[in-house]
């Protein structure tokens, strides 16, 4: 049983991750990089790696796959919203 609450807070969460995900489409930083997203107020800033951004693709699930889009995501509060 899902409360009025919850609902909306799932409704949320799904706008939060289109307006992400539209972000990963048209991120002009092509350097190897981070991202933190505030939950709160949606925003996204770049965190600038040294090296690579690591992350292990398992080759054996993702066959046929293809990537257009590898990185991290911090999701939080930024320092405006706390
Ligand atoms: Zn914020
Ligand atoms: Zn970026």
């Amino acid at each position: 049983m899902y409360n009025t609450l919850s609902m909306l807070e799932k409704i949320d969460e799904v706008r939060s991750l289109h307006i992400f995900d539209g972000y990963l489409n048209y991120d002009p930083n092509t350097s190897p990089h981070i991202h933190c997203y505030c939950k709160s107020c949606g925003m996204i800033s770049d965190i600038m790696m040294e090296g690579r951004a690591d992350v292990v693709v398992p080759r054996k699930e993702i066959e046929g796959f293809l990537i257009d889009h590898i990185g991290v995501v911090f999701k939080g509060t930024c320092t405006l919203c706390r």
